[in-house]
């Protein structure tokens, strides 16, 4: 149903209800629970009821379900027509074929794309992968001599490869040893469907740049540093600052962008809110928010939890709107909100055209923002974000509160850093 917005069941209804209003309890702004029980199978119900409802009543419209914007373009409707055939994106069976076809529809140059698709059917000829195929090889990897070379090992978790990652604008960190559990194309899965070209374009350049300096070793004998490394891949980059969301054409310029990768306080008057969302796909989100004044001053955090995002788009969005909420009944009339969500940015900005159902929650936040004075909404760095993210994570593995003083120990620290790093510019 996520991929087509078409049920299997509920066939025999037809007639009995037409529109999806007929399950909207319009008076309480909520779903129809029985009507939707009886109407759909047990897990297409609970899907449906999952779903959050925008709170702005618009009317009924048609969507093209093959775009993002629900938009109709003749590109989209040729990508349907080859998925339909025995493509590309159709050829594998399973829903690798939906990871395939999200890798290529990735900005990307070609090599970085492909060097994802060999990741996630384990065609890297790494050591592991090539005794798997029956080479009698060692299986240490020729890095760091620590442990066996297998591909997320030889990518993300190698000593000699970790630091990479955190010194690159990413900041990801893969220090210590790897999780029992961790998949790396479950980890490219949910990079990919956050669709932030930004760092997708990032994480494929480091991608191939990581493996290219592994080979570079191996049948050269030549050792490139973390820095070379990196520069790279910055090289390889085909999403640049000026692509960030389609910025330039109103509000923002890329210098304040650039400038935004730390946390810089709101105008002297008006408080600046972090908002950010803690996202598993087809699990529990965690929301998180962050308050603070001219002087860095922290006034409120608060974390909660919320089911039923389908995307980490939705979930910012929703997140969002939990924290306008929040914000209007303390009474601020001026306000700067920050989000890291490319996505939600950019959606607000067309969200009047949009037909999509992420538009129709963001409508409601462009509501919400009408109830202040002065409102601001800005696309940030994640590192900018840093405290947000914090709380959003925080609502996964603690309570859900709002904190007006004693806020948890491990935000002071962030609160602090912003503001000590403020000082260093
Ligand atoms: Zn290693």
């Amino acid at each position: 149903m996520a991929a087509g917005f078409k049920p299997l069941s509920g066939q025999q209804w037809r007639g009995s209800f037409s529109t999806v209003s007929d399950l909207l309890d319009g008076t309480l702004g909520r779903w129809k629970d029985d009507v939707v029980r009886q109407v759909f199978c047990a897990h297409e119900a609970s899907m449906v009821l999952s779903l959050p409802l925008p709170r702005t009543v618009t009317a009924d419209m048609l969507v093209w379900a093959a775009t993002d914007n629900g938009l109709f373009n003749t590109k989209s409707a040729y990508q349907l027509v080859l998925s339909s055939h025995d493509g590309p994106s159709t050829s594998m069976g399973d829903d690798r074929g939906g990871l395939w076809s999200s890798i290529w529809k990735t900005k990307s140059i070609p090599r970085c794309r492909d060097m994802m698709w060999r990741i996630c059917h384990g065609f890297l000829p790494t050591a592991v992968n090539l005794s798997r195929r029956g080479v009698d090889m060692d299986l240490l990897c020729p890095m760091c001599g620590e442990g066996n070379e297998t591909t997320t090992h030889a990518l993300l978790f190698c000593p000699a490869v970790a630091p990479i990652w955190f010194m690159s604008p990413l900041s990801f960190a893969f220090h210590g040893s790897q999780p029992a559990n961790f998949s790396m194309e479950a980890w490219l899965r949910t990079l990919l469907d956050q669709k932030d070209e930004w760092v997708i374009d990032k994480v494929s350049t480091l991608l191939y740049a990581i493996w290219a300096r592994r080979n570079l070793w191996v049948f050269d004998q030549r050792w490139l540093t973390l820095e070379q490394t990196l520069k790279r891949a910055a090289a390889m980059e085909v999403v640049k600052l000026d692509d960030f969301q389609g910025l330039g054409s109103a509000g923002l310029n890329i210098a304040q962008v650039d400038r935004q990768d730390v946390w810089q306080p709101p105008p002297r008057g008006s408080v600046k809110v972090n908002v950010d969302a803690s996202f598993k796909h087809g699990e529990v989100v965690g929301t998180g928010m962050v308050v603070r004044e001219a002087d860095g001053g922290l006034l409120l955090c608060a974390s909660g939890k919320m089911v039923g995002a389908l995307s980490a788009a939705m979930a910012e969005t929703m997140a969002l709107r939990w924290a306008l909420g929040l914000v209007l009944e303390m009474g601020n009339q001026w306000i700067v909100v920050e989000t890291d969500c490319a996505v939600l940015h950019s959606t607000w900005r067309s969200a009047h055209h949009d037909r999509s159902y992420l538009a129709a929650v963001v409508q409601d936040c462009v509501a919400l923002s009408t109830g202040f004075s002065s409102f601001s909404f800005v696309l940030v760095r994640r590192n900018a974000n840093r405290a947000a993210d914090y709380m959003a994570k925080f609502a996964l593995s603690n309570l859900c509160f709002v904190w007006f003083g004693n806020f948890p120990m491990g935000l002071e620290h962030i609160i602090a850093s912003d503001v000590s790093s403020l000082a260093n510019q």
